[in-house]
């Protein structure tokens, strides 16, 4: 079995107690609410509660986290994007008069997915931007491009100063699997700046136990631009001829494969040490993260 450095005490989070799930007060009537592996936040307002998203791994327990804080009832649920980890446990949430709020690609890849746990949005809105005001609240939608799925959403609280922003980075740590699996690189790294943009606090991105800051952000992006420089220095310097010298002239696409394993092998030898001691997780997800970003940087 590969080995892994052991979980950095900063990136551990608080402990989560037998129930499965822990709800920390944010400020200003929102609440963030995490399993350990997932995380959302949800407001309650005069006389409601809005959430965003419901995450798989958080099932009923997200209800019984509300009711913790609150008798009122869900009045709207705001989709950040289509993935099933995220809103996987929608259903349980599901009743008559309930808004369900989401971008239109995302209704689009919802209705395209047939699952009975994901109902889809009543209310979506096409283009860059929409505000909701429940109760004198202002919750913003924003829509700057697929930095992780067509369709995801920043979710503004600006009174609240609060951030949400599913599956953009995850906090103290490195970025799962492949930047989170993002659907376009250059627009993952963009959206770091936008996050930087908006007045906030405190940052929700959807996965572990940890809420953000503005500095976690930054932090992200100055890994995810040693990254991009490691990957592109490694791409000038890894010759396919040399690197695929022991694969067959007529075997084109094993000779890529080969190249490309040599590009991030290179790139991880470039990438500056000092990581492990800032970031959980770096050593797990190094490979997977560079062959995404030094692809991006080869084709984009
Ligand atoms: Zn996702």
């Amino acid at each position: 079995m590969t080995e892994f450095a052991p979980v950095p005490d900063f990136a551990r989070g608080p402990e989560i107690p037998e129930s499965g799930y822990l709800v920390t007060e944010l400020g200003g009537g929102a609440y963030g609410v995490t399993s350990g592996l997932d995380n959302t936040m949800f407001l309650v307002t005069k006389k409601g509660v809005v959430v965003v998203d419901a995450p798989l791994d958080l099932g009923e327990k997200l209800l019984v986290g509300i009711e913790e804080v609150t008798p009122k009832p869900i009045t709207h649920l705001i989709y950040s994007h289509a993935h099933a980890d995220h809103i996987g446990s929608a259903h349980f949430l599901a009743r008559d008069g309930l808004k369900i709020v989401s971008h239109e690609l995302t209704a689009q890849f919802i209705k395209e997915a047939k699952d009975d746990r994901r109902p889809l949005p009543n209310e979506t809105f096409k283009g860059k931007k929409s505000e909701l005001n429940v109760d004198g609240e202002r919750i913003i939608l924003e829509y700057t491009g697929d930095w992780h799925q067509a369709g995801n959403l920043f979710i503004h609280l600006p009174e609240q100063k609060i951030l949400t922003a599913i599956d953009s980075f995850t906090v103290k740590n490195a970025p799962f699997f492949r930047l989170l699996f993002s659907a376009h690189v250059p627009a993952y790294f963009d959206a770091m700046d936008q996050m930087l943009d908006y007045d906030f606090e405190t940052v929700v991105s959807g996965h572990m136990s940890l809420f953000g800051t503005p500095e976690d952000v930054q932090t992200n992006r100055e890994y995810i631009r040693d990254l991009r420089a490691a990957a592109a220095e490694a791409l000038r310097t890894v010759d396919l001829g040399e690197a695929a010298a022991g694969v067959p002239d007529d075997n084109r696409q094993a000779r890529l494969k080969v190249w490309m394993d040599a590009v991030v092998a290179r790139a991880t030898e470039l990438m500056p040490a000092s990581w492990d001691k800032r970031l959980g997780g770096h050593d797990i997800f190094l490979a997977d993260n560079l062959n995404a970003v030094a692809w991006s940087v080869f084709i984009d």
